[in-house]
């Protein structure tokens, strides 16, 4: 198994620092990947970066909510999305997403759509060379 990272992900970078097998990268370039994302074949699904994340982004394959409630408020962050997001990360550097949706609350998504791509970054996105 492995952990993933949904489009609740804001780039904040924490998960980074604290992952002890590097596994975990920037989408880049950000248009079309904007989300951070977990190589599958390298986690080894220690848990480390679930907390560090401050928009609880990260799950445990399995625990992935197919059915998602909004607190109202947060963000996801998706290349079919259009809106805009401005804010900082964990090292204070500036964050732009020009493909993300503010939730309302109650608002149902279905985060089991992100997963795909934290595979597919590694197996035939950008990844895939980086891991090289
Ligand atoms: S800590 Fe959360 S928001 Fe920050 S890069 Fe990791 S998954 Fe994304
Ligand atoms: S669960 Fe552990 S190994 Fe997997 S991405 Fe998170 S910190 Fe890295």
């Amino acid at each position: 198994m492995t952990h993933i990272i949904t489009s609740l992900c804001l780039r904040d970078s924490g998960c980074v620092e604290v992952c002890p097998v590097e596994c975990i990268m920037p989408g880049k370039p950000v248009e079309e990947w904007p989300m951070f994302y977990i190589d599958p074949d390298t986690c080894i699904d220690c848990g480390a970066c679930v907390p560090e994340c401050p928009y609880a982004a990260i799950f445990p394959e399995d625990e992935v909510p197919a059915a998602y409630t909004a607190k109202g408020g947060e963000f996801i962050s998706r290349i079919d999305l259009v809106g805009d997001y401005e804010g900082t990360n964990h090292h204070g550097d500036k964050v732009v997403l020009k493909t993300v949706k503010k939730l309302a609350a109650g608002e149902v998504v279905d985060l089991t759509k992100d997963t795909p791509a934290n595979y597919d970054y590694f197996s035939k996105g950008p990844g895939y060379s980086a891991k090289d």
